[in-house]
């Protein structure tokens, strides 16, 4: 039996009291307001003199560099809005190479003599700042006696203000480079990536017979997973508050099976937080849209409608922090660990991709004329031929140590990168590849000559849950990515390995129609190569079978199943050569990402290694010893035996475990990566296996961690 510990806010309680916990009257409309804290094209329009709002959206909407002259103008417009809103302080923030968000808060008010402050806030101080650098991650770019750093003004992902109860903070989304000009951060790639992909996207479009877009941005829209439960419980976890997920725990007499969970009624207090959460998000512009519960219990996923790389790479890392700071407000805890809970579904974020014109066409939208069709044939061949070829690369993209929990390890989805192309497109493909109309393809063929080339009937069509890489109708869906990750490197990858795969198509397109081919029997030609060459990397079944794994070893595909596997793909010849050449990353700047992750990876397992360690001898142990004195002093020597036996489990596991966690200082990078992978992690489960089994049987009252039923089922 476990005793549901007493909550230190009930559902009851929050509701009456839910004024002093700072919870809003959402019925009010102007607690609705959208983007109601952001520093929008609107209030630009309205706070800036007309040629300066004039030329700040010319040099957006081109992509130049930003003239000084209007830096000042912005900035005292951008000041005087904050400062109405209540704003202080500003703060330039940006996303290191640890994945997180950084900040560092300056006040507007400078002492201006006579015991007076006076407001300002310069041009200067809007582009650019210069944080103290030494403590970032660099990965060997910048030694730390060259501390300089520089965040500088992203204009194309707007400002706004972060509120709090005691005063509210100007934020200004920042790029984050060393003093030589290297990226140390997320969003100089991205940025760079978005603008390689346009510019290749223009040229396709324009030998294809588009002369009007003028640029192609990709989009992204993430699906959200994470867990919410009881504050009380987390701070009884010192594993949950060092690591983010259960270093311990048995699995519950009932888990998931009965499936009551999924898109359930959701609990009033879980739904009432859900709604604050969204109320500041649409304050600061994020345009959530879904809500609902996922497969795990106390597992939710939240959902905006998809927007610029950029600005929802921006808006998904401050979605993880409303998320997790409103859930405190109902005495919630909100974890975005990849897996809180061993046995139980994990978290992850799919990342909805697709590639749109500034005139508003979707290139991957299969649209109503053949010549869309064309269009989105060839586009979406592209993708196809990038992801085979940087399979690895992809999987690399998603790594980090609590993905290697889920991807590979029997949850969704695996470590191999396939695509779902889903039915209908699958017989399209392959219509055009054998030259030969399926004859159960439905409605009207287009007739092309020799090949021919069925209608594009996509929306609707049908899903595979497991396949990490999908079609979803107009969009790709990479559901590879873990729920506590940043969009911007996967999503740099993507841009990137499409650009490249892009060229590579025009380059033959363009061949074949100076050899006298139309453009569509050219396109068609090439689609046909390229699929025929690449279609390896597409699969329509069940990812998580034996079966699967045995075929996509057949085919070459390539199966990395933990992050010490995948990183290496970050530095291979063919890495390089696509960063490079598309301007996105240098060598010295992959370089860097490499050494940082796996130095991220062997830190934080060293983390979870020392914390089993110490919660297994300190807390678990002398659980178990005091139930065995009880047994002894009851004289109930059957029992007695049993117990004794897992004590000697467990101290025999916890002597391997100090044993690997004493690794050789000589060990680093990649070496001391696979050191902590087989040695460590492995000490770490044997520790675990025991003390799982010594929590089925130590009498509860003297456990001294909430067990998975506390934690998954009180909401
Ligand atoms: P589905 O039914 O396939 O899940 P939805 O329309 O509900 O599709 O979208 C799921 C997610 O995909 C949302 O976050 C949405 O914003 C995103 N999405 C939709 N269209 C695009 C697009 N063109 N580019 C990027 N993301 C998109
Ligand atoms: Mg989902």
């Amino acid at each position: 039996m476990t005793r549901i510990r007493q909550q230190n806010v009930t559902a009851a309680q929050w509701s009456s009291n839910g004024e002093a916990l700072g919870a809003l009257d959402l019925t009010q409309p102007e607690n609705n307001a959208f983007g109601e804290n952001v520093f929008s094209v609107a209030v630009q329009r309205q706070r800036l003199p007309a040629d300066t709002f004039e030329k700040l959206q010319t040099t957006l909407a081109n992509g130049d560099p930003l003239d000084p002259a209007l830096a000042d103008t912005v900035a005292e417009a951008m000041k005087e809005w904050a400062l109405e809103n209540g704003a202080t302080h500003f703060t330039h923030m940006f996303q290191p190479l640890t994945g997180s968000t950084a900040e560092k808060h300056d006040s507007f008010f400078e002492p201006a003599g006579e015991g007076t402050v006076l407001a300002g806030f310069s041009g200067k101080e809007l582009i650019q700042g210069e944080p103290d650098a030494s403590s970032f991650p660099t990965g060997g770019v910048r030694a730390t006696f060259e501390a300089r750093g520089y965040t500088a003004w992203d204009p194309t992902s707007p400002a706004f203000i972060l509120e709090n109860p005691n005063g509210a903070l100007l934020c200004i989304p920042t790029a984050f480079a060393s003093w030589t000009g290297e990226a140390l951060d997320g969003k100089i790639p991205l940025l760079r990536s978005m603008d390689a992909l346009s510019r290749s996207a223009i040229k396709a479009l324009r030998l294809l017979g588009d002369d009007e877009s003028q640029g192609v941005f990709t989009t992204v829209g993430a699906e959200q997973e994470y867990f919410l439960i009881d504050e009380q419980y987390y701070f009884e976890r010192p594993d949950l508050i060092a690591t983010g997920r259960t270093l311990f725990g048995a699995k519950p007499p009932k888990g998931h099976e009965l499936d009551d969970h999924y898109f359930g009624s959701i609990p009033e207090r879980i739904l009432a937080c859900m709604m604050e959460s969204e109320l500041e998000m649409r304050k600061l512009g994020i345009p959530v849209k879904t809500r609902h519960n996922e497969v795990a219990p106390n597992q939710y996923e939240i959902a905006p409608v998809f927007e610029n790389s950029n600005v929802g790479s921006d808006h998904q890392q401050l979605m993880m922090q409303v998320l997790e700071s409103v859930a405190r407000r109902y005495g919630l805890v909100c974890l975005l660990h990849e897996k809180p809970f061993a046995g139980v579904n994990g978290s992850g974020k799919h990342n909805n991709w697709s590639m749109g014109t500034d005139t508003g066409s979707n290139l991957l939208d299969p649209g109503d004329t053949p010549a869309d069709n064309i269009h989105f044939l060839f586009f979406c061949a592209a993708v196809i031929q990038a992801v085979n070829k940087h399979q690895g690369l992809l999987r690399a993209s998603v790594a980090n140590i609590g993905q290697d929990h889920r991807l590979g390890a029997n949850e969704a989805p695996p470590a191999i990168i396939s695509i779902f192309l889903g039915g209908e497109l699958e017989k399209v493909f392959e219509a055009v590849s054998t030259g030969e109309g399926d004859p159960n393809t439905p409605a009207s063929f287009l007739d092309l000559g020799a090949t021919v080339l069925p209608s594009l009937p996509m929306h609707g069509g049908d899903r595979n849950r497991t396949s990490p890489f999908a079609f979803t109708g107009n969009k790709f869906e990479f559901r590879a990515l873990g729920s506590s990750m940043s969009l911007a490197f996967p999503n740099t990858v993507l841009n990137t390995i499409v650009a490249e795969a892009i060229d590579e198509l025009a380059g033959r397109l363009e061949e074949k129609v100076s050899g006298g081919m139309s453009v569509p029997e050219a396109v068609i030609e090439v689609v046909k190569e390229s699929y025929t060459a690449n279609k390896r990397v597409c699969f329509g079944g069940d990812n998580y079978s034996e079966e699967w794994h045995a075929e996509a070893e057949q085919r070459g595909l390539k199966n990395l199943r933990t992050t010490p596997d995948a990183l290496p793909e970050v530095l291979t010849e063919q890495t390089i050569a696509a960063f490079e050449n598309y301007d996105v990353l240098s060598k010295r700047e992959l370089e860097s990402r490499y050494e940082v992750w796996l130095e991220q990876y062997a830190l934080r397992a060293n983390i979870e290694a020392e914390e089993t360690f110490s919660i297994a001898q300190t807390m678990l142990l002398p659980a178990a010893l005091r139930y065995l004195a009880l047994l002894g002093e009851a004289g109930v020597s059957a029992l007695e035996g049993e117990i004794r036996g897992l004590v000697d489990e467990l101290i025999a596991a916890l002597g391997e475990l100090k044993t690997a966690n004493a690794y050789p200082d000589d060990l680093e990078g990649l070496d001391l990566a696979m050191h902590v992978r087989d040695k460590q992690l492995a000490a770490m489960a044997n520790v675990r296996e025991a003390a799982d089994k010594l929590e089925k049987v130590v009498a509860d009252d003297l456990w001294p961690l909430p067990k998975y039923e506390e934690m998954l089922f009180i909401k």
